[in-house]
């Protein structure tokens, strides 16, 4: 429920795809990322020139991959789509490029995680359009240069501090998305459902988008399994009801917290005394990595008040004791 790509069924990814915007138009939200990506793509188009290289960097599933398409749509470009650990040689990269028609767009996902030796050879493939093709190896190896369509990248990362930063300096275009608030995720709910022809009171629609943890991709997936009790449990509309229901039998919690988060809260209270604790630490005690931790569920934790980063560590907050029912020491001190 989390949001995970890899983990869904078949009619689930049909779904998903019915869902994905197509045009500026239908994204809602970033208003600030998409008034200025307008501009810069109309200004690309008008001088028919390739687009400025573009990297989006926040949470998963806020829409980097979707906001990609959409670009590549109103370029009216084409767009090939891989990832940095898919990248593993540098002729897997030319492969690629050399296959861009003038003006494409190349995304990769998980930037930070591309290897570094073809991370260079993307420098002067985003630079000079040109890149250096080395042919046979040993005594024999000579290095060709093959020029290239004009073309943009765009890169998405959940981890812009992760990138290198001569990586990061080839991006002309740098956009960070946000999470989204409950009334733009009630506006997506509803778009979603008018296109799944599901009928839906928009009481209920808030009711999945305050409990989305502010990602529309979590917003989607809850939405599609509201959708079921509806039509089981129901008469097929989603009513206030219908969604309290699906959402307490799917255990997502009243601010859309899900296990992982509340173990996190909980493990730095009962382990670490409400911290300040390390990031290592805690993801040692949770099971989880840090990485993840750091990049999935803290900047949640962190924008909703629960967790506060301290120069010794991360500390919760009287917000996080409340809401899991616990009493704070500051209370019971006094
Ligand atoms: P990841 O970083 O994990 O690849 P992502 O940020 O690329 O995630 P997407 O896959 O683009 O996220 O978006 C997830 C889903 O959420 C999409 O299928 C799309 O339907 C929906 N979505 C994302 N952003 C919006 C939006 N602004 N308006 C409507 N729907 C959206």
């Amino acid at each position: 429920l989390n949001g995970n790509k890899d983990s869904l069924s078949n009619s689930d990814r049909e779904i998903e795809k019915a869902l994905r915007p197509l045009s500026f138009e239908d994204f809602a939200g970033q208003d600030k990322i998409l008034e200025n990506l307008k501009i810069f793509v109309a200004a690309a188009r008008l001088r028919g020139e390739a687009l400025d290289h573009v990297l989006l960097h926040g949470p998963p599933g806020l829409g980097k991959t979707t906001l990609s398409n959409i670009v590549a749509n109103e370029l009216g470009s084409g767009i090939k789509i891989t990832s940095g650990p898919v990248l593993d040689k540098p002729s897997d990269l030319a492969g690629l490029l050399t296959n861009l028609d003038t003006n494409d767009v190349l995304f990769i996902d998980e930037i930070h995680r591309l290897n570094p030796i073809v991370e260079e050879y993307l420098y002067s493939a985003m630079e000079d359009y040109k890149i250096d093709i080395m042919l046979d190896s040993g005594p024999n190896a000579r290095s060709v240069q093959i020029g290239l369509n004009p073309f943009t990248l765009i890169g998405a990362t959940t981890r812009a501090g992760m990138l290198t930063s001569p990586l990061r300096a080839r991006f002309g275009i740098n956009c960070r998305l946000e999470y989204y608030d409950a009334k733009l995720l009630t506006t997506i709910v509803m778009r979603s459902c008018h296109i799944l022809g599901t009928p839906v009171d928009e009481e209920a629609a808030y009711e999945i988008a305050r409990r989305s943890r502010g990602t529309p991709r979590i917003a989607n997936n809850l939405l599609r399994r509201t959708r079921d009790f509806a039509q089981i449990k129901g008469t097929g509309r989603i009513t206030l009801a219908i969604a309290q229901m699906a959402l307490k039998a799917l255990d997502v919690d009243e601010y859309g917290l899900d296990e992982m988060d509340l173990r996190i809260l909980r493990t730095i209270i009962h382990k670490f005394k409400g911290g300040p604790v390390g990031i290592t630490t805690i993801a040692t005690a949770c099971g989880e990595e840090g990485e993840t931790i750091e990049e999935v569920y803290e900047p949640f934790l962190i924008q909703e008040g629960f967790i506060k980063r301290t120069q010794r560590g991360r500390e919760v907050t009287e917000k996080a004791y409340k809401h899991l029912g616990l009493a704070s020491p500051n209370q019971t001190g006094t």
